[in-house]
């Protein structure tokens, strides 16, 4: 598959960030490539256009879920939700906390970012552990959004991710391991 390979050509492995013994998908090269970067947002984009899967918003999670989400969002012609880390956003927000490999981490929304019903796509970087990826989807369902999937650009399979995530569908450009 074309976006695979586009996407592999422009990712850069770091060693041992953000700490000894991972490696770290950089997605910067790919953001840094216009070409690629608009190849890779229409493939995210493919599979929700047309009104059976018409969806009414996308989300993204602070912070490269951020650069996708507003691309996606824009790409799509639909608003653009942020889930932020907690304590940054200024109104009244609904929160969820999830566990880390060390500690626990928050996110949220604002209460109002979704109104019942509504069709959101989640989308990010990167999949790894789900956690990150649980953690939005169950917050954005229960400020009574509709999750129809999340979409990401690459899957780091060895991890699980997909697994964790359960029964949520789920789809990435690009698979690792
Ligand atoms: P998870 O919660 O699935 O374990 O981790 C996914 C979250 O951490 C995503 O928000 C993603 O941006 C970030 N992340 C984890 N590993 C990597 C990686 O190797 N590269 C990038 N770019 N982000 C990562």
């Amino acid at each position: 598959n074309p976006h695979s390979e586009l996407v592999a050509s422009r990712l850069r492995d770091v060693a041992d960030f953000p700490k000894q013994g991972v490696v770290f998908k950089d997605i910067t090269p790919l953001l840094g490539d216009g070409h690629a970067f608009r190849e890779v947002i229409r493939g995210l984009a493919a599979r929700h256009t047309g009104s059976p899967s018409r969806i009414d918003a996308v989300a993204g999670v602070e912070a490269r879920g951020f650069i996708i989400g507003a691309a996606l969002a824009l790409e799509l012609g639909v608003g653009f939700v942020p889930v932020r880390k907690a304590g940054k956003l200024p109104g009244d927000t609904v929160q969820r906390s999830y566990d880390l490999e060390y500690g626990t981490a928050t996110i949220e929304v604002h209460s109002d970012a979704v109104a019942d019903g509504d069709r959101v796509l989640l989308v990010d970087d990167v999949l790894a552990t789900g956690g990150t990826a649980i953690a939005a989807w169950d917050l954005l369902t229960s400020c009574g959004a509709e999750v129809v999937g999340f979409e990401t650009i690459v899957e780091l399979a060895f991890l699980g991710g997909r697994v964790a995530l359960g029964d949520r569908p789920v789809h990435a450009l690009h698979v690792v391991g």
